[in-house]
């Protein structure tokens, strides 16, 4: 009865995991996917998320359901965190907790189809998950240029010319911060020229927020351009994930917001999002998303969280600093100022398909296939070592 299914093809990044595990070289060192670790190299647990787990561990408040559109008490803490208290307590905002990033995409998607929007613009190179994502639920999609490999930043005109082309219902998905995978982020002038040519034009904002606070150590920083849309009374959506920036990633806490203008229209909107999450999921999973209410609603818990997330960008820039002194010291061939240009974790560093397999073949140093490096995988000890790794591929 199964035999018709054709096997599918791992996820080149499971992939990648997989061959890192399976390598027995003590000096192996992974830098590939996207999960903070601390300076000592481990998996980092979050001072916030600590302090959160002792009152979680005190009040013991059961495992009973939530609600269908999520734990109640996450909602005003997710919203807040993306819009600030004030766009938040105007009343305009339709939320769902949703699983995690992913979640919040997938529910961003259905309600956008049910509302006509049915197209998918994705700038490339981008996370690998959006395309298959909206082909899934029979969306379709159009891909432009958002990276140019040559100058190592943003293909601007590219992406004007994207919007300005694009045929009517289509959904712009943009990444607010620390873009996955080119670490490229657009800039304020940038923005404001996308707000001028979306505001009357009959297309869609879709704001992917998965690094909120790792780029400039300041979460209400990195949702300027969030902020900025609202203001000028626009209708977008926001997939916000919990998953970096409170170092929740298997707890899969996240939120899908709305922008409804339209009074009327909120709660019929909202209606909806719950349905589509009924159908699929019932009701959101509570531990994660009490985790992040009692981060985000306990002041001093707060305000130890706003030090974490300044603490990642702080070593980040640091860590890209390095990378490019030590380069510079070893005359590595080529231009790599680009290492503290981008942002947030990724370093889309420009090695090719054939050196980024020595760096892990002859080196036991596991990127992505696409060159992009986590720089969050590089700390004192290990720095030198993936360095001169690097040099030594793209000299010979
Ligand atoms: N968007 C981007 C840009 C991402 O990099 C990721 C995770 N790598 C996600 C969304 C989804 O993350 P999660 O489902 O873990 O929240």
């Amino acid at each position: 009865k199964f035999s018709k299914l054709e096997a599918e093809a791992l996820d080149p990044i499971i992939a990648t995991m997989a061959r890192y595990a399976a390598d027995p070289n003590p000096n192996k060192m992974d830098v590939s996917i996207g999960v903070y670790k601390a300076a000592d190299g481990s998996s980092f647990m979050f001072p916030s998320v600590k302090m959160a787990k002792e009152i979680y561990n005190k009040v013991e408040p059961g495992h009973n359901y939530t609600t269908m559109s999520g734990l109640p008490e996450f909602i005003p803490v997710a919203q807040q965190t993306v819009f600030g208290d004030k766009i938040a307590g105007e009343g305009k905002l339709a939320t769902i907790q949703t699983i995690s990033g992913t979640g919040s995409l997938h529910m961003a998607m259905l309600i956008l189809r049910s509302a006509g929007y049915t197209n998918f613009a994705v700038g490339t190179p981008a996370w690998s998950n959006y395309i298959p994502m909206a082909q899934h639920i029979g969306c379709t999609t159009s891909t432009y240029k958002y990276y140019d490999e040559e100058t190592k930043t943003i293909d601007f005109e590219s992406v004007v010319c994207a919007i300005e082309e694009a045929s009517p219902k289509t959904v712009f998905i943009l990444q607010t911060c620390c873009h996955n995978p080119t670490g490229a982020d657009l800039s304020k002038n940038q923005w404001k020229t996308i707000r001028d040519l979306t505001i009357n034009k009959d297309c869609m904002v879709l704001f992917d927020i998965a690094y909120q606070g790792f780029a400039s150590g300041d979460k209400d920083e990195d949702a300027w351009p969030i902020r900025y849309f609202y203001e000028a009374g626009m209708e977008f959506v926001v997939c916000q994930s919990f998953s970096k920036n409170l170092g929740l990633y298997g707890e899969r806490a996240g939120a899908l917001h709305v922008v409804v203008q339209d009074k009327d229209s909120l709660p019929i909107v909202h209606s909806n999002m719950v349905k589509n999450f009924r159908e699929e999921c019932s009701f959101g999973p509570a531990y994660g998303a009490r985790i992040v209410s009692t981060v985000g609603s306990t002041p001093e818990i707060k305000k130890v969280w706003d030090q974490d997330v300044a603490g990642v960008a702080e070593r980040m820039v640091t860590m890209r600093r390095r990378i490019l002194d030590t380069l510079t010291k070893l005359e590595t061939p080529g231009k790599w100022d680009h290492v503290i240009r981008q942002t947030g974790l990724f370093w889309f560093s420009g090695l090719t398909k054939e050196q980024t397999e020595r760096m892990i073949s002859e080196y036991h140093i596991y990127l992505t296939q696409n060159g992009r490096v986590n720089v969050a995988g590089l700390n004192d000890a290990n720095l030198d070592q993936f360095c001169k790794a690097l040099d030594a591929v793209v000299r010979s």
